[in-house]
């Protein structure tokens, strides 16, 4: 057979995630890759066994199963490599270890996902190193942040629940310019709609749980890479001897076929919805990037190919109503659900907290919550929200 490799480079979305990682005639023709469970690889003899001259060589260093879904993603992102690790927060944990150390300072962009200042807070605090967190609006005056110690900036547009886009070529620049790494959670958009490695990030990280999976039944993280931070990376995963089950991988890797579809779907649905909210008297303002009345709608427009199912909304409330109206907004969705994560094939509402942000602290007045719109007919979606809407009236 061909080598499809080199073709998958030059194909549209969907014809890569129809093909990426299998490879059926090294499998005895079977389309898909087999879920290898392992700790133990044998060796033909000494020789091979002293010099590790085999691809494999213990279960924690990867299985035929997680290598399928490690090249499907690096041919996602353009990486040189990429490691499967159990969470998405994981994935976030794992490249601030393995590229910082006792002394070093770290900017962090305020508008990050909640347990990653949680950990840079605690963990990072208490292993001797320095965080700034820095106004997700930044561009150039993000210069003035460097310290002699500053070694890694973290990004991760658009920011966790207030979805402010940031210029993330320009923040790269500035942040080499300075002999920093940059990371990016790039979660929200997925590499189908923002490929962090073509806008200069060094390490491009992503919460497989929502996405990739798709289905609200497996936690795993990517963290993908270009060649020169590579090495630190996998040698900090080595050490630590954190692995995903081949059964979880095989998930993903079943998840991404229906990525690009899947994506389509939440795409349209939340813009239409978006929109609809827009419209409403009871609701005092829409976060999502791809509206054109958005702040930084046009940093969105320039480098991102498409938007995702996850926005919030401000539902109207005065001060001292705010909690109640959400909380009967909430407890009238019928379709909707109330719980975590997102990325799932069904919709749920969320009340937003923004923890203890110190900058980007979101909308002032009104109750902020938020959406993840699934798979589910729009017009039921809407008749739902209708629920939340006609309850929190009462209020
Ligand atoms: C959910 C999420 C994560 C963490 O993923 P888990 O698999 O739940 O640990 C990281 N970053 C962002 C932006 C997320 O939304």
């Amino acid at each position: 057979m061909k080598n499809k490799n080199e073709l998958l480079g030059h194909v549209g979305p969907n014809t890569r995630l129809a093909h990426l990682g299998n490879a059926p005639l090294e499998n005895h023709g079977f389309v898909n890759p087999s879920i290898t469970r392992g700790s133990t690889v044998l060796f033909p003899d000494t020789a091979t066994l002293r010099t590790e001259n085999q691809k494999f060589t213990y279960g924690t260093h990867g299985t035929p199963t997680t290598d399928a879904l490690c090249q499907a993603v690096n041919s996602l992102e353009g990486s040189f490599g990429t490691l499967l690790v159990p969470s998405g927060l994981a994935a976030i944990t794992i490249p601030l270890l393995s590229y910082l150390k006792a002394g070093d300072h770290a900017l962090i962009v305020d508008s990050v996902y909640f347990p990653t200042r949680r950990f840079c807070n605690t963990t990072l605090k208490n292993l001797g190193i320095e965080v700034t967190y820095f106004d997700p609006a930044l561009g150039e005056e993000l210069e003035s942040l460097f310290k002699p110690n500053t070694k890694l900036v973290h990004l991760e547009a658009p920011g966790s629940n207030t979805f402010e886009m940031q210029d993330i070529g320009l923040l790269s620049a500035i942040s080499h310019r300075h002999g920093c790494i940059v990371m990016m959670d790039n979660t929200w958009a997925t590499p189908l709609y923002f490929k962090p490695l073509e806008h200069g990030v060094d390490v491009s990280i992503h919460a497989a749980t929502k996405y990739p999976s798709g289905h609200s039944d497996v936690l795993m993280g990517f963290i993908s890479t270009n060649e020169e931070h590579w090495n630190a990376l996998y040698q900090t995963n080595l050490n630590l001897g954190i692995c995903v089950s081949p059964d979880d991988a095989y998930q993903v890797l079943r998840g991404l076929r229906t990525m690009a579809i899947r994506l389509e779907h939440h795409n349209k649905a939340a813009l239409d919805i978006a929109k609809w909210l827009q419209n409403r008297n009871d609701v005092w303002d829409v976060l999502h990037p791809a509206l054109p009345e958005f702040p930084t709608h046009d940093i969105w427009k320039r480098d991102f190919t498409g938007s995702s199912g996850v926005f919030s909304f401000v539902l109207a409330a005065d001060d001292e109503k705010v909690k109640s109206s959400a909380n009967a907004f909430l407890d009238a969705l019928q379709i909707f659900g109330l719980g975590y994560s997102w990325g799932g094939y069904e919709s749920l509402a969320l009340p937003v907290s923004l923890g203890d942000r110190t900058i980007a602290k979101g909308p002032q007045r009104g109750a902020l919550l938020r959406l993840q719109i699934g798979l589910e007919d729009v017009e039921d979606l809407k008749a739902d929200l209708e629920r939340g809407f006609e309850a929190a009236k009462k209020i």
